[in-house]
């Protein structure tokens, strides 16, 4: 297993609603429950909503019926974050403040 830093723990309480949590320091509980967490905020089977504005973006038959950027990263050994899983979804005016914040703009093709 690689290295872990404890990063997590604090989340970790949180989720577990637990008062016995003493010495369980669980990564794979509180993984589970972040992945809860964005899967009723930003995952439902009607709309997306935007993390950044809260905008609802309308999904019929699987489709979203507007441009909407979703990340689903999984985080690598040499990062902080090695085995976190990060998602969310931007709409498209927040995706465009994004990108015109970047120092050096992304590479587009058409
Ligand atoms: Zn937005």
């Amino acid at each position: 297993m690689p290295v872990r830093y404890n990063v997590g723990v604090a989340k970790t309480k949180n989720c577990l609603l637990s008062s016995d949590d003493f010495g369980r320091t669980d990564r794979d509980a509180g993984g589970d429950c972040m992945r809860q967490y964005q899967l009723k905020e930003t995952k439902e089977i009607n709309k997306i909503v935007c993390n950044q504005c809260g905008k609802e973006i309308r999904v019929v038959d699987g489709t979203p019926r507007e441009g909407v950027f979703s990340v689903d990263y999984a985080w690598g050994y040499f990062s902080d974050k090695d085995g976190e899983k990060h998602s969310f979804d931007l709409c498209e005016s927040c995706y465009d403040k994004l990108l015109s914040s970047f120092q050096l703009p992304a590479d587009i093709e058409e």
